[in-house]
């Protein structure tokens, strides 16, 4: 047996492995058991993840002109969003924040009772299959949802067209929605893994992975490490493709994958764009 072979075995193994992840999952409910039954944890996981993950990205805004590593890898090199901007998009997230996301935490924690915590951790596989799935059926319903906000005028401009104020997105950008649409993502976010029937740890390794992918989406940069450049086959949008909607907004509706925008003859590439700007 060769050492391909041997390490493709040794992955089966990991992925299918019932106690690999037994011990984080102890750990975890021994230790922290009160704070993860709380019907508050996924809204202040989702909620820390945001602003923590928004931080490298909004660093980059600020300073990434004067760093041409990271200026390299700039979607629209030629656009930066001002201190105002950041400052419009921090107040609209703090608003919802104040408004909408404390009062759904608070109405959560007085009418949900906690959450049961089972003994059993998922396995690998389990939680990656998990996190997949949600991630799949999450980018089929916000492709419906956002095709019809870009297709019925009344929708768009009374919901959506805030988060079409910026044509150069931007990691603040993120959440800086109309209230309908932020409910409407929240709502789904924590009702597919019910839906799917995961485990406690792979709902919150979803949620977390998804507000790093929709950070990722509005980020205005292209990293070796982007979601894009790591799935092959361009099965995966990311950054550029989402770039792209921000700039011709009736394209590239679905937020993560390719496929639906492929298959409904909305999806637009990057090169596409550039070509037609540096034309006109
Ligand atoms: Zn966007
Ligand atoms: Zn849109």
């Amino acid at each position: 047996m060769d050492i391909a072979d041997s390490s493709i075995e040794l992955w089966i193994r990991c992925l299918g492995n019932e106690s690999l992840l037994q011990p984080m999952w102890d750990s975890l409910r021994f230790n922290y058991r009160d704070y993860l039954r709380s019907p508050l944890f996924p809204i202040v996981l989702t909620v820390s993840s945001y602003f923590v993950l928004c931080l490298p990205f909004l660093v980059c805004d600020i300073i990434g002109d004067k760093w041409a590593w990271v200026q390299q890898f700039k979607i629209q090199p030629s656009r930066r969003p001002t201190a105002s901007t950041l400052l419009h998009c921090a107040g609209v997230t703090l608003y919802n924040h104040v408004f909408l996301v404390l009062p759904a935490s608070v109405a959560q924690w007085l009418w949900r009772p906690p959450v049961d915590l089972p003994d059993q951790a998922p396995s690998l596989l389990e939680l990656i299959a998990g996190v997949i799935g949600n991630l799949l059926l999450f980018d089929f319903q916000y492709f419906i949802w956002h095709l019809l906000h870009h297709r019925i005028l009344w929708l768009y401009v009374t919901f959506h067209a805030i988060h079409h104020n910026y044509s150069s997105p931007f990691a603040l950008a993120t959440q800086c929605l109309g209230g309908w649409e932020l409910v409407t993502v929240g709502f789904w976010t924590t009702l597919n893994p019910v839906i799917l029937r995961c485990h406690l740890l792979t709902t919150w390794t979803f949620m977390m992975l998804h507000v790093y992918v929709s950070i990722e989406d509005h980020c205005g940069y292209n990293f070796p490490w982007s979601t894009s450049r790591l799935i092959p086959f361009g099965l995966y949008g990311g950054p550029s493709k989402h770039d792209v909607h921000h700039q011709k907004p009736n394209t590239n509706f679905a937020p993560h994958f390719s496929h639906w925008d492929k298959i409904f003859g909305t999806h637009a590439d990057f090169s596409f764009i550039s070509v037609v700007k540096y034309k006109s």
